[in-house]
């Protein structure tokens, strides 16, 4: 069941209009764009840095990842493979709280990123000063916190948890019988709680991305691409996930384009994840799911405006200035240390966690 508690409110509207006023950074010609990438390469490999990338984040650093011994992955692996590669310094192509928790992991690395104003309208509803007072007003509460958090969020929970593996830690905390306070994403604990039967209590926070899917007009398209299976990230509404053939984090729906024989693919998430679902499923039709972007100009229609904000260009001046580079207080790295940690074990050892 989910708690009815009373929750801080989130201003959704302040969140979005901060979506809305992003400026992106200017796209890269043709003719300079392979010139860029020899010099972002040439930059890793002098400076003993490798890059690690969202899925979300410009076909061309997914590009330079792959070609210079870097990463495309979700969260949860790219948290894994910086920890794991021997190189000095990380340069994470994402979000501000993909780097945060590539330091956290990491401390005597250097964590660079081409940019540090690279929000998440799910970070940016839970704000560890509202969040902090009211974990300790539900003590009776275990608190998993989605990785889309900052540090400080991080810090005071007991778990964190990406889309990959989120169903599965609640499942297992929800038969040793703890209640759960979830956070931040409403669509994501709504979903969980579903699946799982769990007593949570959930965060009122949203994706600026996911939220714009829109049932009525994937009822629409489903009739019109009949052997089309939907692939839906669980960020996105409820009404939308319930037409899914597939729910599942960006690794997941990945695979089901490999695994599942349809020949078209309707996808509801971010659409930077099509540059690796095209690489692995070339003669599959990969098409977006409708979203509010028919007919309006919202930035955040399918592509996150933060994610936006990498670029090759940004990503060399970084490296050549050794700027943006991200700090975390070592007493909430430490306590945030406990929560990731939690989260890498849980991964490693699922076979046993789940027969308990
Ligand atoms: S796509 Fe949504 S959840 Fe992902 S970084 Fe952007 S705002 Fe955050």
């Amino acid at each position: 069941m989910a708690s009815t508690a009373t929750l801080p409110q989130v201003d959704h509207a302040h969140i979005s209009a901060m979506a809305e006023s992003v400026t992106l950074p200017p796209v890269v010609p043709h003719h300079e764009r392979e010139a860029l990438l020899l010099q972002a390469k040439t930059l890793l490999k002098q400076q003993d840095a490798v890059l690690v990338a969202h899925y979300y984040t410009d076909a061309s650093l997914q590009q330079l990842a792959e070609d210079s011994g870097g990463y495309i992955s979700d969260s949860l692996d790219m948290a894994r493979f910086g920890h794991e590669h021997p190189a000095s310094t990380l340069v994470v192509a994402g979000v501000r709280f993909m780097g945060e928790t590539a330091k956290i992991l990491n401390p005597e690395k250097r964590v660079l990123m081409p940019t540090l104003d690279a929000e998440c309208s799910l970070d940016l509803s839970c704000p560890a000063e509202s969040f902090i007072p009211f974990c300790d007003a539900n003590p009776d509460r275990t608190v998993v916190v989605y990785a889309n958090t900052s540090a400080a969020v991080k810090a005071r929970a007991d778990w964190v948890v990406t889309s990959s593996i989120a169903t599965e830690v609640v499942s297992h905390l929800h038969h040793l019988g703890q209640k759960i306070l979830f956070a931040p994403d409403k669509y994501l604990g709504d979903y969980i709680q579903r699946t799982t039967g769990a007593d949570m209590l959930i965060w009122q926070g949203s994706c600026v991305v996911h939220e714009q899917f829109k049932a009525r007009e994937l009822m629409e398209m489903k009739r019109r691409y009949p052997e089309a299976a939907v692939l839906v990230h669980p960020e996105s509404p409820p009404d939308v996930i319930a037409l899914a053939d597939v729910v599942g984090s960006t690794s997941a729906l990945i695979k089901a384009t490999l695994e599942l024989a349809n020949p078209t693919f309707i996808v509801a998430t971010d659409n930077g994840i099509f540059y690796k679902m095209k690489q692995m499923a070339p003669h599959k039709q990969i098409l977006e799911a409708p979203n509010a972007g028919i007919g309006a100009t919202c930035r955040s229609c399918a592509h996150c405006p933060w994610m936006a904000l990498n670029s090759l260009r940004n990503l060399i001046s970084t490296l050549e200035s050794g700027q943006n580079e991200i700090q975390v207080a070592e007493d909430v790295r430490m306590r945030a240390m406990v929560s990731v940690q939690r989260m890498l074990d849980f991964a490693t050892n699922r076979p046993s966690f789940s027969k308990k």
